[in-house]
């Protein structure tokens, strides 16, 4: 677990008005931050620089007590969960959720423990010998979330993760990210632009605007202001 410390972020891409503008944020141990805002405002730029898939024009991103501004994302020690769910589909769920671990060389009898605990966490037991193109989107979005939590990172960067599902199931889903922070309690920050989500998940809500924060507080605090 970690925290991450956003201060005075700023990115301008080439000679643009700066799509993010002197960022701070501090995430806590454990805290659930969902940034949400008007489409454009720079939610996605902002994550894409703690993710390190973008970089920061100015300003630092701390993971715990790193600077990692010119750290590979690989080397970041996050995961990030995305809308499109990019699962292979000539693997099974469980090659699925095992892979990134094989790849750094976790003994195998790790493998499968956390193979097995992601699986009883999201009802994924029966699947585990599927391939994805067998699977509901529910159940694919769902491995795309085993897939993070395997990797038992510090923290968890979520990209409007539930933005391509239908609307039941976007609640059934909703609820069981819900479950997952209660149990998990990963340090997040989550991007979306379903109010509802942000009032289910959020410890604290980020509002952006036009690249800078609008407002951050407690969910009711923030919905309910005058
Ligand atoms: P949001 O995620 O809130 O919709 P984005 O972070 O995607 O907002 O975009 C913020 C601003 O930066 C927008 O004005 C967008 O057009 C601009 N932008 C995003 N990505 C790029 C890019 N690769 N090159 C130039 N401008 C970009
Ligand atoms: P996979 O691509 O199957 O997840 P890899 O370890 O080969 O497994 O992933 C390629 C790179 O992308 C690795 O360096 C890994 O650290 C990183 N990576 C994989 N999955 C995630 C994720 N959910 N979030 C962040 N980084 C990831």
């Amino acid at each position: 677990m970690a925290t991450i410390e956003i201060d005075k972020v700023s990115k301008i891409y080439h000679g643009n008005v700066p799509a993010v503008s002197e960022v701070d944020i501090r995430i806590a141990d454990g805290e659930f931050i969902v940034l949400v805002g008007p489409s454009g405002c720079g939610k996605s730029t902002l994550l894409r620089m703690v993710a390190g898939l973008e970089t920061i024009s100015s300003g630092t991103v701390r993971i715990g007590d790193r600077i990692v501004n010119d750290v590979e994302p690989a080397d970041r020690d996050i995961a990030m969960v995305f809308q499109n769910y990019a699962l292979y589909p000539h693997m099974t769920v469980r090659e699925n959720l095992a892979y990134g671990l094989k790849n750094r060389r976790t003994p195998k009898p790790e493998i499968e423990a956390r193979v097995a605990e992601a699986a009883r966490m999201l009802e994924l037991g029966p699947y585990l010998d599927r391939k994805p193109r067998a699977l509901s989107g529910g159940q694919r979005q769902r491995v795309a979330m085993g897939r993070a939590i395997v990797r038992q990172p510090s923290a968890f960067l979520f990209d409007e993760p539930l933005s391509n599902l239908d609307a039941k199931l976007r609640v059934s889903m909703r609820g069981e990210i819900k479950r997952l922070q209660r149990r998990v309690g990963t340090t997040s920050l989550y991007v979306t632009h379903d109010q509802l989500e942000a009032m289910t998940l959020a410890d604290r809500l980020v509002v952006l605007n036009g690249g800078r924060i609008e407002q951050i507080g407690r969910p009711l605090d923030v919905y309910h202001a005058p």
